[in-house]
């Protein structure tokens, strides 16, 4: 089987879906790999380390593409990628199916079995394959960087001849993946971390972690059985508005990471709460590219409003690109390893396992996956 790797091509994407390393453990398979020249050059990845691999290197993207019986890539096909692709090829990688009613039609027709990196279900064996997990673990700890460069002041305690510093005051908002690691990572840098999140079984997880779990009282909220939050009604949401305003108040860093799989990210951040914020202080909105956690922030941009810096990158896991890539790849060669015939030397498609109908969006010309059926079918 061909498992082909294109380069990149969104801007300022540094992360590869493919390292060296995984191409050794690809062709041990017994793939055929080839990556498109530079593939691998974001994350400082040389052709000639995916040569020794056991690639092969093509310099013709739309022969990678027309030949390849798989595509192993990080962001979501355009439509004339779609279009260069063989019925039947199998193309794996983040697709954001609940968005892209186009595109996936376009793969629906194209006759492409489409895997969608985000569906792959968060069950204990499939962690293994997890990247939102692998990628939102990471921008838990970029996102404290973020936060730890722009605070005129430092996060941990220091007492020295010359006065004590206070710790600074850092407040969560979402705990889960990234959200637990942002926790973990401004502890270790001594802050005082308050974390809040509306399941409330993550608040034991919080605490062992030697943050504080703002308990706030929602009535009915929970967890959906994938283990996702569910969304909350208005009132619900003011209700948390409301009990999170003193503590935002007196937090040096605000960190966001609410997120309602499948929805817009809840607005459970004020402008006016920005504002009561002291100068100097600083949000970080994780949400910021998909619609904000907090009102006020910019997609991509750093913007200062009332004295308070408020950070809206995005795709945050590509500032420690290298690590990310790395992860990614692991993810990808998982969920490869995982469906594999040794004899045959293939990727088995198969809808009784146990993992792959979840991620599997399109299949033999239909839109296998119901959820995005759905969704297609109440777009037209
Ligand atoms: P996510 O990105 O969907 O959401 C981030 C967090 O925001 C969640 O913890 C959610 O509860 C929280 N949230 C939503 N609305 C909120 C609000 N109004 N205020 C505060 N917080 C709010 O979540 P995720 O990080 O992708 O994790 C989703 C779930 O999947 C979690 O339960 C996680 O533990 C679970 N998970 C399980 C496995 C596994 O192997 N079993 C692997 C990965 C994740």
């Amino acid at each position: 089987m061909r498992l082909a790797i294109p380069k990149e091509t969104h801007p300022g994407e540094n992360r590869v879906p493919v390292i060296p390393d995984t191409v050794k453990k690809l062709t041990r398979l017994g793939a055929e790999v080839v990556i498109e020249s530079e593939m691998g050059s974001g994350s400082g990845f040389t052709d000639e380390e995916y040569v020794k691999a056991g690639a092969t290197v093509s310099h013709d993207r739309t022969a990678l593409f027309a030949e390849a019986d798989m595509l192993l890539r990080l962001r979501k096909p355009t439509l004339d990628e779609v279009g260069l692709m063989k019925t039947g090829c199998i193309h794996i990688s983040y697709l954001d199916p609940f968005n892209e009613p186009e595109l996936v039609r376009a793969l629906k027709a194209g006759g492409i079995t489409s895997i969608s990196m985000e569906m792959i279900p968060r069950t204990t064996r499939s962690q293994k394959m997890d990247a939102l997990s692998s990628q939102a673990n990471l921008a838990g700890y970029v996102m404290v960087m973020q936060a730890a460069t722009h605070l005129p002041r430092i996060f941990p305690m220091m007492m020295t001849p010359a006065g004590t510093l206070k710790p600074a005051k850092v407040f969560i908002i979402g705990a889960g993946v990234a959200g637990l690691q942002a926790i973990a990572t401004a502890k270790r840098l001594g802050a005082k971390v308050t974390a809040f999140d509306t399941r409330p079984v993550v608040a034991e997880q919080v605490q062992s972690l030697g943050a504080t779990f703002l308990d706030i009282d929602l009535g009915e909220t929970g967890e959906t059985a994938g283990g996702y939050a569910k969304e909350l009604t208005p009132e619900q949401i003011q209700m948390q508005r409301d009990a999170q305003k003193a503590v935002i108040a007196e937090s040096d860093v605000l960190i966001t990471t609410a997120q309602v799989f499948g929805r817009k990210p809840p607005v459970i951040v004020t402008r006016d709460m920005v504002e009561g914020m002291k100068p100097g202080s600083v949000v970080v909105d994780m949400a910021a590219e998909t619609g904000g956690n907090v009102e006020g922030s910019v997609p991509n941009e750093t913007v200062v409003i009332n004295g308070v810096t408020v950070v809206g990158k995005g795709n945050l896991s590509n500032e420690v690109c290298r690590d990310a890539s790395q992860m990614y790849s692991s993810n990808l060669f998982s969920l490869v390893e995982d469906s594999w015939n040794e004899e045959s030397k293939s990727f088995v498609i198969d809808f009784d396992h146990d993992i792959l109908p979840g991620c599997i969006i399109t299949h033999g010309g239909e839109v296998t996956n119901d959820t995005i059926k759905n969704i297609l079918e109440g777009s037209n």
